[in-house]
């Protein structure tokens, strides 16, 4: 168990609400489905007759190649469906969604945690006052690129790197970084583009890599279980665990050596604790992935990042990765490679 929470005071808010702004990113992130050069922040916000304020952040990308979701598609299920049923208390029975969901809980903690006056880290029972930090990096456009992008992540003082990689940019480009830095942890994640017998898989087992991410499709277990068995990396999933549910299928097939644990892939943050408790029960090393959040998101994957039984190193950047400015203190890099775990602090729109 991570441990158990102190009670805070059920907050019926006055107001519950989407916020929308865009910023800029500094470096475009390249995916499979295309390449994202704007954030387009979504949040929650919640508010008490007192004035106390709860802010949540939605994972969802602007485009659905990561999972089904979708800022777009998020920002509709949450004034329609979501944002009514919190408001009156009651469920919402949507079906999916995880990501909008995961922001109105992340709203509605946050603002029991104002008005109790405490702060996540505390609350949560963090036992670490930093966390490593590591940083991803999309696929493309060309391995000179690819090792200038490396070099500066290097220089900045991160201690992971992964390497976005699919069908056609895998090998050249993951040989050429293991290369040039043959100690950097090195972890590859292929968002689910391989099929089982891809020769690739074979070619890239070969590079001394931490870990392959997400390697098949989220659905196709089986196929995860047998390429575990196969391969000598250890293979960490993140898109195929939606649940607990879903982990403990994971394991009882032996589908998984990591995980990546996202609030907002499981539905929030409570989802996220009992999912870290199981993997812990279960000696499954994990680490805290992001998902191109402000410092809005980032607060929580921070806190989590800080629990026990989360092992390895996440992705979670600083700021100035993404963002000339975020909507909060800006989260820094430490000279030891670490990010500060501390409460997030007041949210400036732009
Ligand atoms: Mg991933």
């Amino acid at each position: 168990m991570t441990g158990a929470r102190p009670p805070l005071p059920e907050v019926r808010p006055a107001a519950l609400e989407v916020v929308r702004t865009t910023l800029p990113l500094l470096t475009p992130f390249a995916t499979a489905t295309g390449t994202e050069v704007v954030r387009e922040v979504l949040l929650v916000r919640a508010r008490d007759e007192e004035g106390h304020e709860g802010w949540g952040e939605c994972g969802a990308l602007s485009q659905p190649g990561y999972t089904g979701e979708w800022v777009h598609g998020a920002d509709a299920v949450l004034r329609r469906f979501l944002l009514p049923a919190a408001s009156e208390g009651r469920p919402a029975g949507v079906a999916g969604h995880p990501m909008a969901a995961a922001a109105v809980e992340a709203a509605l903690l946050d603002l029991r945690l104002a008005v109790a006056a405490t702060d996540l880290p505390s609350w949560l029972g963090a036992v670490r006052d930093r966390v490593p930090a590591g940083v991803a990096v999309g696929v493309g456009p060309s391995v000179d690129a690819l090792l200038a992008e490396v070099a500066d992540h290097v220089a900045a003082g991160y201690r992971r790197m992964k390497l976005k990689v699919r069908p056609g940019w895998d090998v050249e480009p993951v040989r050429a970084v293991r290369a040039a830095w043959p100690d950097l942890p090195v972890g590859i994640d292929a968002n689910g583009s391989y099929r089982a017998g891809d020769d690739a898989l074979t070619a890239l087992d070969g590079l001394g890599l931490v870990e392959i991410e997400q390697p098949l499709p989220a659905d196709d277990l089986l196929g995860s279980a047998g390429l575990a068995r196969r391969l000598a990396t250890p293979v960490c999933l993140d898109e195929s665990v939606t649940s607990v549910a879903t982990l403990e299928s994971a394991l009882a097939l032996g589908a998984l050596d990591h995980l990546n644990l996202k609030p907002a892939r499981v539905g929030g943050l409570a989802s996220a604790l009992a999912v870290l408790d199981r993997a812990r029960d279960a000696g499954v090393p994990v680490w805290v992935g992001g998902m191109l959040a402000t410092g809005v998101g980032k607060a929580v994957d921070v806190a989590l990042a800080a629990l026990p039984g989360v092992t390895l190193p996440g992705d979670l950047p600083a700021s100035r990765r993404w963002f000339a400015r975020d909507l909060t203190e800006p989260w820094e890099l430490l000279p030891d490679g670490t990010l500060p775990v501390r409460p997030r602090g007041p949210v400036t729109l732009p």
